[in-house]
């Protein structure tokens, strides 16, 4: 522990492992026997901390981790020596020497690539795993689907690079099936132009959370890529997948600092963007946009006090944001209060936070800063 979580807390997000688990567990057992787990854990497993949140899913049953970046991947070897560990996003040249060090199987989307990581593998003798990677309609990385049998070829021919996967990923998975649809049939096509593909020892992979809607049972995919839905959020609302029982891994926290009644017609907060309408109590909350609440909650968003629903006043600011607390029976300095979250039975889902300020959960979650300690919850519990 370090020593800012011996101090009282002001501002918080619990991370519940046990939940993870568990949802990692009911994915798994929604999924053909034979699809590979590829736990995706990049920008410190979307906030909730990559180290814990790593371990958590090496003993709930992980097969494989993907991370954006070298030093993620460096930080996920200090686990456990051994994980498969695939690098999702594209190299810079000089950091090209240092794969064969964290031992990550890379991305190769074209031919540059091929001979950049060739020439480095061969220099130390050894080889680099890559996975060859296909766009299907994402305009990201990858070959596009046409030329897909080039970069194929070159890795192949190239000694010192150990093909261990192809795939692709989706542009639309959670809105257009039908679009997802076309980029299966694109990576099928590519693929069947491939020759020699020995599927026993390659992933096949397209899915990423909300692809599972429409997965294939069957067919070459051997393996999905998941992010959001092992932290137990919906990749849509009314999504297919509430099937498989996502419970929410996070949940974000602050106290109330100060109680204080002011009378009507008093502006409230920087430019005054708030007028009372009535003599009012506002609490002050000990958190901010500098700890993660967008300054575009100000007069939109909503806090839990006592299981009340209380909205915020005027602009939020760095360190403190002010909320209406008129209607609540009681309330005092210190008391929790709950930004995202269960509190008493009333609930505010990280969708319509996210939808407050104009976001996505995965944006909401990459946006809690490093002043916000992380609280690990354990317990598997059900
Ligand atoms: C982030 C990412 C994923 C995970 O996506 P979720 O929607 O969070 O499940 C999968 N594949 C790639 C290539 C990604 O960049």
């Amino acid at each position: 522990m370090s020593a800012q979580h011996q101090l009282p807390l002001r501002c918080w997000a619990e991370i519940d492992l046990g939940a993870l688990e568990r949802n990692l567990r009911h994915i798994r057992a929604s999924l053909p026997e034979h699809m590979r787990y590829v736990a995706v854990v990049k920008a410190d497993a979307y906030g909730h901390g990559l180290h814990q949140v790593a371990a958590r899913l090496m003993h709930a049953g992980a097969d494989l981790f993907a991370v954006a970046t070298l030093a993620e991947a460096a930080a996920l070897r200090e686990l456990g020596p051994g994980w498969p560990i695939l690098l999702l996003s594209p190299l810079v040249p000089d950091e090209d020497k240092l794969i064969l060090q964290q031992d990550v199987a890379v991305t190769v989307s074209s031919l540059d690539e091929v001979e950049r990581f060739s020439m480095v593998a061969a220099a130390a003798n050894q080889q680099i795993k890559v996975h060859l990677k296909i766009d299907t309609g994402m305009g990201r990385s990858g070959v596009w689907h046409e030329e897909a049998k080039v970069v194929f070829d070159a890795i192949v021919a190239a000694e010192s690079l150990a093909l261990a996967g192809i795939y692709t990923h989706y542009s639309s998975s959670d809105a257009d099936p039908a679009f997802t649809a076309t980029q299966r049939s694109r990576f099928r096509t590519a693929l069947d132009q491939l020759e020699g593909l020995d599927f026993d020892n390659l992933l096949i992979h397209a899915d990423n959370s909300a692809g599972l809607e429409t997965i294939e049972r069957a067919g070459p995919f051997n393996a999905v890529r998941i992010g959001l839905l092992q932290f137990g959020i919906l990749p849509r609302r009314g999504s297919l997948l509430a099937d498989v029982h996502p419970d929410p891994v996070f949940s974000f926290h602050t106290r109330v600092g100060l109680v204080k009644t002011l009378p009507a017609e008093t502006g409230i907060s920087y430019g005054q963007t708030h007028r009372l309408t009535r003599e009012s109590k506002v609490a002050v909350l000990t958190a901010g946009y500098g700890d993660g609440i967008p300054r575009s909650l100000s007069n939109t968003g909503e806090v839990l006090i006592a299981g009340q629903r209380c909205p915020i006043l005027g602009r939020v600011t760095m360190d403190q944001t002010i909320v209406d607390v008129t209607d609540l029976d009681s309330i005092a300095s210190g008391d929790r209060v709950t930004l995202i979250g269960k509190q008493n039975g009333a609930e505010i889902g990280i969708g319509e936070f996210s939808d407050w300020d104009g976001t996505i959960p995965w944006e909401t979650l990459c946006s809690v800063t490093k002043r916000v300690p992380r609280i690990y919850r354990t317990a598997l519990g059900q």
